[in-house]
């Protein structure tokens, strides 16, 4: 198997290694060199550098300092990787660390984050998962076990200087448009909590101050959060700067579409078993502006769902015109009053739609005023019948149990 070109140390604190950055940047100087055809394996802590613990207590999550994520190892360069290339990489395996075989997820408070759902759960919640080969299960969520289609969050290359430009510049118009908002319209460069790999001295100042968070997914790809794009993946990614920089991180055991929860997936630090060629000169050979990606050969096989439809009528009834994000929000929370209907909490849905292998459609954007969206809910991760029958819903979720909140609150 080949050597990690990339190691942590899950008891020291990320910003210790030069591996390691939380912003992009194209002067972050490359931390580890490969050529094309190599394979080679990069270690990540998970997204929040160790903030989250596995515990019962969801003080963390509250009090999370999200200025500091995410934190990616990389940029690895690829010798001759020019911009206009196509970076091909093949997502030969992901795997968890021994010693780490545990993920989280969670919610955040409204006031540190927020999520999907921010207006019907505002504080802070979290669920821990155990990892058992390729199958999880939760004490904080009983009732369901499945297998994870594990992923990489986040992945993608160093943008060039152009483009970093016009991130912050069409960001920072938006966050501007209410500027006090809670949650944030965006999030901008912030120096204080920056790593910028091997950046040190004037160099590192000056770049920390224009890096771009790490936060939304943009033209390189970067935290995309697709479920689908997992171990076994192939993917085109444009390259913008010299020898490409490709970074990677916030690792994921499962999630559903959407990444509904924000404090998100399934977490977990783990490694990641990467391949990578060149397609020369390929964005404008196929006329690539986004990444594109092949997805697995292999994936988790669920082929029974229930499926909830949801239209664009928000909660207070007020209709929207073919509003996507309205209607999933519905789909999302219809599946969750179906789920309480178990024994479950609503908190204890809402996160197990945010980690279970859970599809989201867009599936009609054309029926003026509706969008209709539909989450599918896989039925064959329950221990018991979920679907519909004629007596009736069973509690089956006994013992009570809620997930963590903040204990000191
Ligand atoms: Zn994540």
């Amino acid at each position: 198997m080949a050597e990690p070109i990339i190691k942590i140390d899950l008891d020291k604190p990320p910003y210790e290694n030069e591996s390691i950055h939380n912003r992009w940047h194209p002067d972050i100087p490359m931390a580890a060199m490969v050529k094309p055809g190599d394979d080679f394996i990069v270690e990540c802590h998970d997204w929040t550098g160790g903030q989250i613990h596995n515990n019962d207590d969801a003080s963390d999550v509250r009090d999370v300092d999200l200025t500091q994520v995410h934190f990616l190892s990389g940029p690895v360069g690829v010798e001759g990787a020019e911009p206009g290339d196509l970076l091909v990489v093949d997502i030969l395996d992901i795997g968890t660390f021994q010693e780490s075989q545990w993920g989280f997820n969670g919610f955040f408070s409204k006031q540190n984050g927020g999520g999907f759902l921010t207006e019907h759960f505002p504080e802070a919640q979290k669920s821990v998962w155990d990892f058992n080969g390729m199958f999880t299960k939760s004490r904080h969520i009983p009732g369901v076990e499945f297998a994870g289609l594990i992923h990489p969050g986040l992945i993608g290359c160093l943008p060039s200087k152009e483009m970093l430009e016009e991130w912050n510049k069409r960001e920072k118009a938006l966050f501007d448009s209410a500027p006090e908002r809670v949650p944030a319209l965006a999030t901008l460069p912030y120096a204080d909590t920056a790593h910028m790999g091997k950046l040190s001295g004037e160099a590192k100042r000056r770049a920390a101050e224009e890096g771009a968070r790490t936060v939304p997914p943009r033209e390189h790809g970067g935290n995309c959060d697709i479920k689908d794009l997992s171990r076994g993946s192939k993917i085109y990614f444009p390259v913008y700067v010299k020898d490409g920089g490709l970074s990677v991180g916030d690792l994921h055991f499962s999630q559903g579409d959407g990444e509904i929860t924000f404090c998100g997936a399934i977490e977990m630090a783990g490694w990641i078993h990467l391949r990578v060629e060149l397609i020369k000169d390929g964005m404008s050979k196929y006329a690539i502006k986004n990444p594109i990606f092949k997805p697995s050969p292999m994936t988790p096989k669920y082929d029974d769902y229930l499926i909830f439809e949801g239209v664009s009528v928000d909660e207070q009834g007020k209709q929207h015109y073919l509003d996507v994000h309205v209607a999933y929000r519905q789909a999302v929370l219809n599946a969750i009053e179906y789920l309480k209907k178990f024994g479950y909490s609503g908190a204890q849905a809402y996160s197990l739609l945010g980690c279970a292998p859970v599809q989201g459609h867009i599936s009609g954007v054309v029926d003026i005023p509706n969008a209709c969206a539909t989450l599918w809910l896989p039925t064959d991760i329950f221990e018991f019948d979920v679907k519909p029958n004629a007596d009736g819903p069973k509690q089956h979720v006994k013992g009570n149990i809620d997930l963590p909140l903040a204990k000191d609150k």
